[in-house]
């Protein structure tokens, strides 16, 4: 598994594996033990350029075919995956850096059934016949692919974002540019092989291992793209905003989700939620707890629980069966999360658990204790930023209209949580808190992939909304047809 292995056919484009024209290629390492694992192409913009044609192609081929046959390779698809599930964990336990048991092998499951959901949902995916004012006027109405799509995906869940477009993209008939994140490649190869197994026309799904700003950036401004779906931080969000100005998007960007715990909060409940929340993933979630508001009243409790918490967290290798935290991504995860954590000390916080890298026996430099901040400051950049790594600053508010306060003036607005037992409360902070999503009493990382989730408007998290029925409609477009019987 470990053994240097050579992916120079590393493009699926047209329906066959191909190197990337101008050959050249990186070092695939696994952040865990910081083993070079494979040798892999490095594409560049004429690979992305064949990839959007082969897909102009596939759309052609995709569309002829009806909701029910498409669903019925949807369904193919998560059958190869289902075959190859043991090997897929594997490679993203390797790769990425989570924990086999605990999250590689969830999030395969959970990524086989993306395929699943999109294969019954697209069934149902109905038009409208529309009275008409005018006399011997008939209009129908109904919902087309929208022709070439470019996916842009992250590192940090390489299975289960993708498959949140992949799948609805192809169950309506849209062919497909997919660009992962280079430092997750072999995942990405891994899928596609088993999509390869599926049955679908050539060139229906391209995938092209390059860097974002070239590769991406071809995806993104090339006529051939008709419309981008995008996960990543803000920044690159704003570019792909920009560049690919006029074409339809889905943007799913960066949260600093606060979990808000409101002073009649079940404290035990609430402590192992957050600590969820701060510590699945280690941290690299979009909807992780960013920062833990608190009043006076429940501030030392929620700590000394929220210690605990982190206490019962064994890191270490991932692929071991114990692990229950894995190591961070990449060196420059853990710099902020070190930055995070000095700065908020020298703006008066405590330490109170973890704070430092952690020494894993046969393991990288990546790994990182869970981290227990009480007294954050409010203008740390652990309360003001994200994150994206195993810390939960703990945060001390006047009262529950501050919490408010604080959570609307952040910048981002995706994912928040609440915790109280009282329901006026739940609905009130529910229904005035600007995020895409609020969970009351669960944490702020409880999602479902047919459930809406997306950015809050006027906010930084993005624009647009993935998960079931609402993603069949981004990835779609209405078509009116109107007749004359006259
Ligand atoms: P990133 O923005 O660095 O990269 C995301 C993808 O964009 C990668 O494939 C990258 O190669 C590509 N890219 C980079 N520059 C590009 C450009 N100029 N044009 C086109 N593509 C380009 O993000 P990351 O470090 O991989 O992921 C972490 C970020 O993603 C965090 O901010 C996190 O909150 C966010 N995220 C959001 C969600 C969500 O659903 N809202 C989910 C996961 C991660």
């Amino acid at each position: 598994m470990t053994a240097l292995n050579a992916v120079h056919e590393c493009n699926f484009i047209g329906g066959k594996w191909s190197a990337p024209v101008e050959g050249g290629g990186f070092n695939a390492i696994s952040p865990s033990t910081g083993e070079h694992i494979a040798l892999i192409g490095n594409s560049d913009r004429h690979d992305a350029r064949l990839a959007v044609k082969a897909a102009g192609a596939g759309h052609a081929e995709l569309s002829k075919l009806t909701n029910w046959e498409r669903a019925e390779l949807c369904l193919n698809i998560a059958t190869q995956m289902e075959l190859r599930r043991e090997k897929l964990a594997n490679i993203l336990s390797l790769e990425q850096g989570k924990p086999l048991h605990a999250e590689a092998f969830p999030e395969v499951d959970a990524a086989i059934d993306g395929f699943r959901q999109a294969s019954e949902m697209v069934k149902w995916l109905e038009g409208e016949f529309i009275p008409a004012q005018t006399p011997g006027k008939r209009v129908i109405s109904f919902r087309q692919a929208r022709g070439v799509y470019g996916i842009i995906t992250p590192w940090n869940f390489p299975f289960c974002i993708p498959v949140e477009y992949l799948a609805p993209c192809l169950a309506t008939g849209n062919g497909v540019v997919w660009v992962p994140s280079p430092s997750t490649a072999l995942c990405a190869i891994e899928l596609m092989k088993c999509i390869e197994l599926a049955g679908l026309p050539d060139g229906a799904i391209n995938l092209v291992i390059g860097p974002g700003n070239t590769v991406g950036d071809e995806v993104v401004t090339n006529p051939g793209v008709h419309a981008i779906g995008l996960t990543g931080s803000p920044d690159t969000g704003n570019i792909v905003a920009r560049r690919g100005a006029g074409k339809p998007m889905v943007l799913e960007l960066g949260g600093n989700g606060p979990f808000i715990v409101l002073d009649d909060a079940d404290l035990e409940r609430a402590a192992a939620a957050a600590a969820f929340g701060c510590f699945f993933n280690a941290g690299q979630v979009c909807a992780a707890s960013g920062r833990i508001l608190t009043t006076k009243k429940t501030h030392n409790k929620m700590v000394d629980l929220l210690v605990s918490e982190a206490k019962k967290i064994r890191v270490g290798l991932p692929l071991l069966s114990e692990t229950m935290m894995g190591s961070l991504h990449n060196e420059t995860v853990v710099a902020r999360v070190e930055n995070q954590i000095s700065d908020a000390i020298s703006q008066g916080a405590q330490l109170a658990s973890g704070g430092h890298r952690l020494d894993v026996a046969g393991g990288s430099g990546l790994f990182f204790e869970p981290t227990i901040l009480a007294n954050v400051s409010h203008d740390a950049l652990a309360n003001t930023a994200e994150t994206f790594g195993p810390l939960a600053p703990v945060v001390l508010c006047e009262d529950e209209n501050h919490m408010m306060e604080m959570a609307n003036a952040s910048g981002q607005g995706l994912a928040m949580a609440v915790f109280t037992s009282n329901i006026s409360k739940a609905f009130r902070f529910g229904e005035q808190l600007q995020s895409g999503l609020v969970n009351i009493n669960s944490p702020t990382c409880y999602w479902e992939l047919h459930i809406p989730f997306g950015g809050y408007s006027g906010k930084q998290s993005g624009v647009g909304r993935v998960g079931g029925k609402h993603m069949l409609q981004e990835v779609t477009q209405v078509k009116t047809i109107t007749f004359d019987i006259n």
